[in-house]
């Protein structure tokens, strides 16, 4: 691996406070996908413990999209879109999970054979609501997780515990 591009990954993920709201501190990767080497290297990071236990890579809506399509090219996998509510046009699989405020759907096409593996890819892992959800997702399709990739994990909201997934790797945290 690149290390040097991967040191310099890290600190281009931004900390910008109080956005979408008020005590919330947002990570930007916009900055790191900037960086072309950067953005290499964590593609490369995010897959690397899965090599060859994946036969497909599952992106989370949206900035998940940027990293599970590169992980996708850079492995020959197939790549899965999840997406939020509404946003197929065919019959898709679906699961509801809470949000602080609300509820929020995660919906996928059927495009797979059952027992095919899945590496799910998302940026930011916070409660870890949105991957339980995408887990539930993967069971109701009958595909399996091969594992969970994310690029930042911030420790202090219970997310990797509440998701419970062994195979959880995450490239760097708070
Ligand atoms: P959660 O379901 O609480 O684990 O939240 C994870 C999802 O929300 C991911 O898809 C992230 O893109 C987004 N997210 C949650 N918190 C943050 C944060 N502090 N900075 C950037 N994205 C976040």
């Amino acid at each position: 691996p690149d290390r040097a591009a991967l040191e310099r990954a890290e600190s281009l993920i931004l900390e910008v406070p109080d956005y979408p709201a008020a005590g919330i501190l947002f990570r930007d990767i916009t900055p790191l996908i900037a960086d072309g080497p950067a953005f290499r290297a964590t593609v490369d990071a995010l897959i690397a413990p899965f090599a060859g236990t994946f036969d497909v890579v599952a992106g989370l809506e949206a900035r998940g999209f940027l990293f599970a399509s590169a992980a996708a090219y850079a492995s020959g996998a197939g790549l899965m879109p999840i997406r939020k509510a509404g946003k197929l046009p065919r019959p898709a699989a679906k699961v509801d999970y809470a949000l602080e405020y609300g509820v929020a759907v995660v919906e996928a096409h059927a495009d797979f054979p059952r027992g095919s593996r899945v590496l799910l890819i998302d940026d930011v892992l916070a409660t870890g609501g949105t991957l339980i959800a995408a887990h539930a997702l993967m069971a109701e399709l009958g595909y399996e997780v091969a594992g969970t990739s994310v690029l930042f994990e911030i420790d202090d909201l219970g997310g990797r515990a509440a998701l419970n997934d062994p195979q959880l790797h995450t490239v760097f945290h708070s």
